[in-house]
């Protein structure tokens, strides 16, 4: 017993040796199809992750992908994917998952504009939508799915969606999907494909109770991890600012209302229910805002997300359910109205702000009570928090 935990303690995780970096889309010879997609959505050269992980991907072992938020996870598994699968056969042939409907879709639409010019079908397979048109589009034969766990595994159940083609399993935000609420439909759905599908893990933050969970499923991975201490990305400036007490909070919003709206913002409190208090809270003042969380109906939520990505609103109010993956280039000012309950969504929230190299704020209301929560989240990331300076609109 003693010497298992001895042992674990001294299981390092570390980036393969193997791993080499092919510093563009040409050497990567990939099918001119998807070369020409690549291009045509604006890609020049890849990104750190993607000079990696491509070719470990495309060479079929299992991969373990951690890159910082915002340097282009998503582009990597979709052109590794797009580049196996056979786009002659309408068979389902790799499945992405992903924790929330709305990242689900934004893959679906990124595999989409990459596969432009290769004909692929790509459907999202997503909760809160219609069970009948979901059977629909998955009978005219799909080569991709990118879903949630709950509906793609209730498709598989029903056999509506046929796994005896898939080649490839994606878990995008892997650490979220095998965090309680969802691990056991992963296992599950896992169970379901042929012995021998490759398994592609990618998020930003990888604990390692995760990466131990990993080697259930997937067999000598390669993998590209990123230390704990590089995580926070330069171009996110990260601030506090001491309300000291929760009725404190409204007011500050209020006051930093001009900053929001020069760009697009996204404030983050910890429940629903806050989230409409708070936005029922703004309107009633006069402040335009939007708000969307996870009991809305999936057609109001599909609006939100469209009006937002639009420009056409600039302020929202959400909570987790927004901290993951969703890419918005405008977003340049992320709150946390309330601090993250836990250390891994600090990393995703604040990283909605500062796409592929742009520059962000992130801003924390502290109380009291949160001044050693988030001073520990300093530490743990090895990064710098400082109390706002008056000056923030020039950082955006
Ligand atoms: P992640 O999944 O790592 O958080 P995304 O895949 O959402 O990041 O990419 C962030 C943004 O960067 C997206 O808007 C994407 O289009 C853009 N992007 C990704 N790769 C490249 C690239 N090679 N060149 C230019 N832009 C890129």
């Amino acid at each position: 017993m003693d010497f298992d935990r001895e042992r674990d303690a001294e299981l390092e995780f570390k980036t393969s040796k193997s791993v080499q970096v092919v510093s563009s889309f040409e050497e990567m010879e990939l099918k001119d199809d998807l070369l020409k997609g690549i291009y045509g959505y604006g890609f020049e050269a890849p990104s750190a992750i993607q000079s990696r992980a491509i070719m470990q991907i495309i060479s079929g072992r299992d991969t373990i992908a951690q890159a910082q938020s915002g340097t282009g996870k998503t582009a990597t598994f979709s052109i590794g994917m797009l580049e196996v699968i056979d786009s002659k056969n309408r068979e389902t042939q790799a499945l992405v998952l992903s924790p929330t409907r709305e990242l689900a879709i934004q893959i679906q639409n990124v595999i989409k504009a990459l596969g432009d010019y290769m004909n692929v079908q790509c459907h999202a397979c997503i909760g809160g939508t219609n069970v009948g048109s979901d059977i629909k589009a998955l009978s005219k034969g799909q080569h991709i799915v990118s879903g949630t766990p709950g509906r793609v595994l209730d498709m598989i159940k029903r056999r509506n969606l046929n796994t005896r083609n898939v080649k490839m399993l994606i878990l995008d935000e892997a650490d979220e999907l095998l965090s309680k609420g969802f691990k056991e439909q992963i296992y599950d759905i896992y169970r379901q494909l042929p012995a021998g599908t490759q398994v592609v893990v990618v998020s930003a933050t990888l604990p390692k109770d995760v990466l131990e969970m990993t080697s259930k499923f997937t067999t000598d991975p390669v993998k590209i991890l990123v230390k704990r201490d590089e995580l926070t990305l330069e171009g996110i400036k990260q601030y506090f600012i001491a309300v000291e007490k929760e009725d404190w909070k409204f007011d500050t919003l209020c006051d930093l209302y001009d900053s929001l709206t020069i760009t697009q913002a996204v404030i983050f409190c910890n429940t629903k229910k806050k989230v409409d208090w708070l936005s029922d809270k703004m309107k009633e003042s006069n402040f335009t805002v939007v708000a969307m969380h996870g009991d809305m109906k999936q057609d109001e939520r599909d609006q939100i997300m469209n009006d937002f990505r639009l420009g056409n609103s600039r302020v929202l109010i959400s909570t987790d359910v927004w901290a993951r993956g969703i890419d918005v280039q405008q977003v340049s000012l992320v709150i946390n109205y309330d601090l993250p309950n836990d250390r891994e969504n600090y990393i995703h929230r604040i990283g909605r702000s500062g796409r592929f190299g742009r520059k962000g704020v992130a801003i924390n209301f502290v109380t009291n009570e949160d001044v050693q929560p988030l001073h520990d989240i300093e530490q743990y990331y090895s990064t710098q928090i400082d109390e706002m300076p008056v000056n923030i609109n020039d950082m955006m």
